[in-house]
């Protein structure tokens, strides 16, 4: 089997693992815009399942992967109006998106798959792969050039939300996953901080759009698509109280829309979608790397186990497209209340708030 993927991201990456386990004669190409692993995203949080999933690859050494992550936790520290509630959590751990992606990376070459980096694409390259592979994988992320090409034969479609987030660095640590509200210059600013290295946590601020516009939080942190000194120095300000002193970093950040991807059909003739570019969920669900594994091992395994590749694609797409519906669905719930929190931290009391922040529009809390 001749396979082409576009994106040598968790998804990507996983997929060609997997599909290399299962048929070890398989010709796979991965072709990458980034000239080497992209940056896209500083770190993440990682549940058990997901190491289930990572442990389904033969060659994945869970002792050597651990040695790259943090130190796990299994409690939440929600913050808000001088409140602040410890939870249970799923045990986790942090780690570094360059660290994940270099490690899923090198497995995927030793396995002898071909990755290529600085591929820059465009539409008569995706008809080439289309023509000569036996199947085309879209594993090119949110802003995938697969998706957009075949637009109307995926039935595409994006949830733009109302609020903007900024992905920053964090050099003091943190033990655990705090979230934290704090009003500034009148905007609920919502912080999420985790550890993701011995000596870097990640913060992800998230706010509505219009209100960081009209405090001046936007267009005065955002300076060649980077956030300027000034900026930081703002936000650390907006989190100062709880955080003695944050001191924020920025790796490549910028303000960016919140966007959810969707889609009526994850397969189009021998063209499949995968990871955020099919259909993705808000991060605050903490899912991305779950459902992008998920789906990726699924692709693998009906390719390799019904030979024939067009009904091993419609096997994948009415197996996996209900399932990554609703985890989307569940997401975009907790999406839109993020949208209303200004509202909600002006109306809600300490503990109420904490409280409807944990359920987020959800009968059971994720937090
Ligand atoms: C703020 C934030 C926090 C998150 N935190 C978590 C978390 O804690 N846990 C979790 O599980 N998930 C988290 N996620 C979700 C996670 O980032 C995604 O699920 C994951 O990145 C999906 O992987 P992917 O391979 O589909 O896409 P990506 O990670 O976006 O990778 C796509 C790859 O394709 C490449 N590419 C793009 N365009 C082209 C092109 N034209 N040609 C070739 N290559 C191309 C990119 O350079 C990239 O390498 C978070 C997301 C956000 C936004």
């Amino acid at each position: 089997m001749k396979a082409v993927v576009v994106g040598a991201g968790p998804a990507g990456l996983y997929f060609a693992l997997k599909l290399k386990q299962l048929e070890p004669c398989a010709e796979i190409k991965i072709v990458e815009k980034e000239l080497r692993a992209s940056s896209n995203g500083l770190g993440y949080v990682l549940q058990k399942p997901i190491f289930d999933l990572l442990g389904d690859i033969g060659s994945f050494s869970e002792e050597e992967f651990l040695d790259k992550c943090t130190v796990g936790w299994d409690v939440v520290d929600i913050e808000a109006k001088s409140v602040v509630s410890t939870r249970r959590f799923p045990y986790s751990v942090g780690i570094r998106r360059g660290l994940l992606v270099d490690y899923l990376r090198d497995l995927v070459q030793r396995a002898g798959v071909e990755v290529v980096y600085g591929c820059s694409l465009n539409s008569a390259d995706i008809t080439a792969f289309k023509r000569d592979a036996d199947v085309v994988v879209g594993a090119d992320g949110l802003h995938s050039v697969v998706r957009s090409f075949y637009s109307e034969e995926f039935g595409a479609s994006a949830i733009e939300s109302t609020n903007s987030y900024i992905w920053l660095g964090k050099t003091n640590r943190e033990a655990l996953m705090r979230v934290s509200v704090q009003e500034h210059k009148g905007v609920a600013l919502v912080g999420t901080t985790y550890p993701i290295g011995r000596t870097l946590d990640t913060m992800i601020v998230e706010a509505n759009t219009q209100k960081l516009r009209s405090s001046g939080m936007l267009s005065l942190v955002q300076t060649d698509e980077m956030i300027s000194t000034k900026g930081l120095k703002d936000l650390e300000w907006g989190f100062f109280t709880l955080y003695s002193g944050v001191n924020l970093q920025s790796i490549h950040s910028h303000w960016s829309a919140v966007v959810v991807n969707s889609c009526e059909r994850l397969t189009f003739e021998n063209v499949a979608l995968m990871g955020e570019a099919g259909i993705s969920t808000h991060y605050s669900a903490g899912a991305g790397l779950l459902v992008a594994f998920k789906a990726a091992g699924s692709l693998a395994e009906q390719l390799t186990s019904i030979r024939h590749i067009p009904s091993a694609l419609g096997h994948y797409n009415r197996l996996m497209l209900p399932f990554l519906l609703s985890a989307s669905e569940m997401s975009l719930q907790s999406m839109r209340w993020l949208e209303r929190v200004d509202s909600f931290y002006a109306d809600l009391e300490g503990d109420a708030f904490i409280h409807a922040f944990g359920l987020k529009g959800r009968e059971v809390s994720l937090y």
